[in-house]
């Protein structure tokens, strides 16, 4: 069993690493990659580039041999589909079974997701509640959520795609464009973001206001 988080991971945070390792708990996953985005030239481009967004991945897992980071998005032009990104997963992965974690902010705009209603026929879907926020899926989503709906997370061991499940995780109200907040304001992110993070975002000067756009 897979999971794969993705994210554009501007700085890469306890908000998704510690959510990300309550799912592969919960689940027995065997390993979690996390997948970080590649943003087309027209879309507004993340702070930090490809290579200091994986280096900072990379550091953050260091001693975490059950997360993995996968550069597919990178290495591919143009938008990073999900989509096409489960279509490239399965073609090496076959049946295994495969849950995409997804925070509940973004699975609520699911709906406007490429090709969306095919995902599920790719994967899993596991919701990770985020502080603050309510499951109120309305019009298609909620009809998406009663039908592929399943309480028990030992359901998504039984099947490889189709099942949508809503997974407390450890409540952190950590987002990277708060971190990137304070450190413009020369404040300091410590406890929010792994040390060896840190260290990175310190090294490369990252987040400064004058580099901020
Ligand atoms: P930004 O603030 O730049 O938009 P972010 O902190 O939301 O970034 P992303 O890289 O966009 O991070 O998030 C990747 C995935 O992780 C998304 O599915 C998002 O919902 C989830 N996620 C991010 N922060 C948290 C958190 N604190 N708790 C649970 N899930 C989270």
């Amino acid at each position: 069993m897979l999971g794969i988080l993705g994210g554009t991971f501007d700085p890469v945070h306890f908000g998704h690493l510690r959510p990300a390792l309550d799912i592969q708990q919960v689940l027995g996953l065997e390993e979690v990659r996390l997948i970080p985005c590649h943003i087309p030239p027209h879309r507004p481009q993340p702070v930090a580039d490809a290579p200091l967004r994986v280096a900072m991945l990379e550091a953050a897992i260091r001693n975490y041999p059950e997360f993995r980071i996968d550069r597919r998005e990178l290495e591919r032009d143009g938008p990073s589909w999900t989509f096409d990104t489960l279509m490239s997963l399965r073609a090496e992965l076959g049946t295994v079974s495969l849950s995409l974690l997804i925070g509940l902010d973004a699975f609520h705009d699911l709906p406007t997701w490429h090709r969306w209603h095919e995902l599920i026929n790719l994967c899993h879907m596991v919701v990770m509640t985020r502080p603050g926020s309510e499951i109120h899926p309305e019009g298609e989503l909620e009809d998406f959520v009663n039908r592929h709906r399943v309480m028990d997370p030992a359901e998504l061991e039984k099947h490889a795609v189709g099942r949508v499940l809503f997974q407390n995780v450890t409540q952190l109200e950590i987002s990277a464009t708060r971190i990137r907040t304070l450190l413009a304001h020369g404040e300091n992110a410590g406890f929010l973001v792994p040390e060896a993070v840190l260290e990175i975002i310190r090294r490369e000067h990252l987040y400064q206001a004058r580099t901020l756009q």
